[in-house]
């Protein structure tokens, strides 16, 4: 009985298939043989994915200071050029339209939010800061033993936060008097 030709072709590697059906170098087409990476030519610049505390490595991709794309990083040992679908989305913290360039500020009782400058809101955090420490400050505990602590404040970090500014956050407020310092990646 006469072998099917479709068992023929499957015993052939595939890397000759083409040729044998006759196609060879035929079956790709001039535009696709121009074809590249879309990211050709763009600066490279290794990260860190800031949204969550896996800490998946990116590259993001930019032409003449503009961002053009954000991938995985193969170099990562984490994610190994990787991204979950919020990784891959991560180009919209930069331009995502509806993204908000003001500070907005909602006055107690308020019902609506009101553009602040930047400079007046960082004066209304400090002098709020520097309220509640006062407010909040313990020179002696209950058992009689002196703490020189404030318990007017503490301080949550976001995932977005790198090792860096998480040493500076800390040595700040523990510098503030303040004991209860923690970041969302240990909750
Ligand atoms: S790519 Fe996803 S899993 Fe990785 S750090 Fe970003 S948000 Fe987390």
């Amino acid at each position: 009985m006469t072998e099917p030709s479709w068992q023929k072709l499957r015993k052939l590697p595939v890397v000759g298939r083409a040729a044998d059906w006759g196609m060879g170098g035929h079956a790709v087409s001039k535009k696709t043989r121009k074809a590249g990476p879309r990211t050709a030519g763009l600066k490279a610049t290794e990260s860190v994915c800031p949204y969550c505390a896996v800490g998946c490595g990116q590259v993001v991709y930019t032409r003449g200071g503009e961002l053009v794309s954000i991938e995985g990083n193969p170099r990562s040992p984490i994610n190994q050029g990787t991204l979950c679908p919020k990784g891959s989305a991560s180009r919209q913290l930069v331009q995502q339209p509806g993204r908000l360039q003001k500070v907005r500020y909602r006055r107690p009782g308020g019902t609506e939010w009101e553009e602040i400058e930047l400079e007046t809101a960082m004066e209304m955090i400090a002098e709020r800061v520097v309220a509640a420490r006062e407010d909040g400050w313990q020179r002696i505990n209950d058992q009689g033993w002196r703490v020189d602590r404030t318990m007017g404040f503490a301080h949550l970090g976001g995932a977005t936060l790198d090792n860096e500014e998480n040493y500076l956050l800390k040595k700040a407020y523990t510098a503030m008097g303040a004991i209860q310092v923690e970041n969302q990646a240990r909750i």
